[in-house]
C-alpha cells in the first residue's frame, strides 16, 4: 500500500478521534461530552451478517438505527464537512486557489494542503498509509460496511510511472490479506495509471476504425468481448489511424502484462478487481484491456475482473446487452460495476468542439431511466447465473428500486454477487439504509498522500457539483439524529 509520511499532528488527531469513537461504546463515561456521546450511541443497532433475506424497504425514518454505528463526534464532523462542501462559493474559491499558480508558493501550498487534509481529505479519503487505511476498513467493517480500496492514482505518461503505479496497486492487494475476511470487497484500478495515456488514445482510435471497417487488421489484438454497439459514437476517429509502431506494440504488451500481474495477485489474494471507466476518448482501450483480462481470469462462476458501464452514455444499454450475451456464449462469468458517469462536462465539450452531438443522454431523466433499466437487467443476470454486479450510486430512487427488485427475485446477501456502493464520505443514509435492509454495501475509498489524492478531490468537486449539493438528505437526517441524541442526553 502507499508509503507515506503521517505527520505527528495527524497521528495525535487520529488518536483523539479513535479514543472518542471507542469511548462512545463505553457506558462508564467520565465527562459530560463523553456521557453525551455514550448515551447517544448505546445500544448500537444489531448488525446482522447472516444470509438472511433482505427486507424490501430502505428506511430513512428511524435515524437512531440508521446512524447507530456512528459516534456523535463522527456525526458532527460529517455533517459539518458536508455542509461546507455544499456551499457553492466555498468550493469555487477553493478550486480556483488549488488550480492556480499560488500553489507553487511553498508556504501557501502547505497551508492549503494542511487545511484540506483536516477537512475534505479526512472526510472523503481513507488515509495516507497502510495503517490508517486498515483502521478505516476495520471501523467500517464493525459498522457492517465493506471497502473498495482505491489507491488514488491519476493517469501515467510514461513507462516508469506505470511501473511505479503497478507497485502501488500490488501493495494494496497484498495489504488486503491482513484485513478481516470480506472487509475489503474490491481493489480498484485505473487502466490509465498502468498504460500511458497517449497509447490508450491510439489503441482506442484503432479499435474504433476496426469497428467502422471490420476488415481493418489489428495484429496485436487479443481475444476480447464486444467493445462497441451499433449505437456507439465513433466521432473521435475521423481518419484512418496509423498502425502501432514497434515501440507502441512493446508498450502495449508491457501494459497488458502489468494488468495480468494485478489480476493474478487478486486471484491469489481472493479479492476481485474493479476497473474504473474513464472518458470516451480512451474508454474503448480500457474496455479492451478489461474484457481480455476477464476472459483469462473470470472462471468457475467467480468474476475476478469487473468492468464499468457508464449509464449516462447513450450506447450504455446496447453495450451491456452485447457484452453479456457474448460472455454467456463464451461461459465467462461477467462482473460489471454500473455508474452514471463522472466526465459529463468534458464529454459534452469535446463532442461539440468536433461538431457532433454529445454521447450523453439528452436529459437527466434519460440517464436515470438507463441506469435503472441496466440495474434491473444486471439483477436478473445475478439471479440467473454466475455474474456479479456493483450498483454504484448515491441516487436514493435507484438504490430503493434496485433493493426492492433484488428482494423480489430473492437475491440475499453473502452468497449472491450483488454489491451496492457509495463513495466514502457520501450518502451515508443510503449506505446504512441498504445495510439495514440486509444488503452488502461498500464504500469506495480513495487513499494515499494528500497531494497525490488532490486531483481526485478536485475532480469530485468539479464534476459532482450537483452531487455535493445533493448531500441534502444526509445533512437533514444527520441533523435530525444529532437533535434526537441531544434531547436524549438532556432528558
Ligand atoms: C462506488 C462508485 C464508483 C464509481 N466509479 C466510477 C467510474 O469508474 N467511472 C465514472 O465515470 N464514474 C464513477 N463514479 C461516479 C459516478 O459516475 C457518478 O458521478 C456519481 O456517482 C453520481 O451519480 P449517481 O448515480 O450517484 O446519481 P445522482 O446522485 O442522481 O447524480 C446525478 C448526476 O448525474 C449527472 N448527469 C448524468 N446524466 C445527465 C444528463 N443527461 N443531464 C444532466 N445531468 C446528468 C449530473 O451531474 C447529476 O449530478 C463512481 C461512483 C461510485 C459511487
Amino acid at each position: 500500500m502507499a508509503r507515506s509520511i503521517v505527520s505527528t499532528q495527524s497521528k495525535i488527531s487520529k488518536k483523539v478521534f479513535f479514543c472518542a469513537f471507542n469511548r462512545s461504546l463505553n457506558t462508564a463515561a467520565s465527562s459530560p461530552a463523553a456521557a453525551f456521546t455514550a448515551a447517544a450511541t448505546s445500544p448500537p443497532p444489531p448488525i446482522d451478517l447472516t444470509d438472511s433475506p433482505a427486507t424490501p424497504t430502505v428506511d430513512f425514518t428511524d435515524t437512531r438505527t440508521l446512524f447507530g454505528s456512528l459516534s456523535t463526534s463522527e456525526l458532527l464532523r460529517a455533517a459539518a464537512n458536508l455542509h461546507v462542501a455544499a456551499i457553492g462559493p466555498v468550493v469555487d474559491v477553493g478550486m480556483r486557489v488549488m488550480n492556480s499558480k499560488l500553489m507553487d508558493v511553498e508556504v501557501i501550498r502547505d497551508v492549503v494542503l494542511g487545511t484540506v487534509k483536516h477537512t475534505f481529505y479526512r472526510h472523503f479519503c481513507a488515509g495516507e498509509d497502510d495503517a490508517a487505511v486498515a483502521k478505516t476498513v476495520r471501523r467500517l467493517h464493525d459498522a457492517g460496511l465493506r471497502s473498495m480500496l482505491d489507491y488514488a492514482l491519476e493517469y501515467a505518461d510514461d513507462e516508469a510511472s506505470c511501473d511505479r503505479n503497478l507497485d502501488g496497486f500490488l501493495r494494496t492487494i497484498e495489504a488486503t490479506r491482513s484485513l478481516p475476511p470480506g472487509s475489503a470487497s474490491f481493489v480498484v484500478t485505473k487502466v490509465s495509471a498502468i498504460c500511458p495515456l497517449r497509447l490508450l488514445e491510439r489503441v482506442s482510435d484503432l479499435l474504433r476504425w476496426q469497428q467502422k471497417n471490420p476488415s481493418f487488421n489489428l495484429p496485436w489484438k487479443l481475444k476480447t468481448l464486444p467493445i462497441f454497439s451499433e449505437s456507439s459514437p465513433l466521432y473521435h476517429t475521423l481518419e484512418q489511424p496509423k498502425p502501432l509502431t514497434h515501440e507502441e506494440e512493446k508498450s502495449l504488451q508491457m501494459s497488458h502484462e502489468r494488468l495480468m500481474k494485478i489480476c493474478q495477485s487478486c486471484v491469489e489474494a481472493n479479492v476481485p478487481l474493479a476497473i474504473d471507466a474513464e472518458h470516451t476518448k480512451v474508454q474503448p482501450a480500457i474496455d479492451y484491456f478489461t474484457y481480455s483480462a476477464a476472459i483469462i481470469h473470470n472462471k468457475d462462476h467467480n468474476p475476478i475482473v469487473y468492468g464499468t458501464i457508464q449509464a449516462y452514455l447513450k450506447d450504455a444499454k446496447d453495450r451491456l446487452l452485447l457484452v453479456t450475451k457474448e460472455a454467456a456464449k463464451m461461459k465467462v462469468p461477467l462482473g460489471i460495476k454500473l455508474v452514471r458517469g463522472a466526465y459529463m462536462s468534458s464529454e459534452s465539450k469535446l463532442a461539440s468542439s468536433l461538431g457532433f452531438e454529445s454521447p450523453i443522454h439528452n436529459t437527466i431523466q434519460d440517464t436515470h431511466f438507463c441506469y435503472n433499466t441496466c440495474a434491473s437487467f444486471l439483477l436478473d443476470n445475478i439471479a440467473k447465473g454466475s455474474s456479479g454486479a456493483i450498483l454504484a450510486t448515491h441516487n436514493v430512487e435507484s438504490g430503493k428500486l434496485a433493493a426492492s427488485k433484488a428482494y423480489e427475485i430473492g437475491i440475499g446477501k453473502m452468497k449472491q454477487k450483488l454489491e451496492f456502493a457509495q463513495l466514502y464520505g457520501m450518502s451515508e443514509a443510503l449506505s446504512f439504509g441498504l445495510r439495514n435492509a440486509g444488503f452488502q454495501v461498500s464504500k469506495y475509498m480513495p487513499f494515499g498522500p494528500v497531494d497525490m489524492v488532490m486531483p481526485y478531490l478536485l475532480r469530485r468537486a468539479e464534476e459532482n457539483r450537483g452531487l455535493l449539493s445533493a448531500s441534502n438528505l444526509d445533512r437533514q437526517l444527520m441533523r435530525k439524529e444529532l437533535g434526537r441524541r441531544m434531547k436524549e442526553y438532556f432528558r
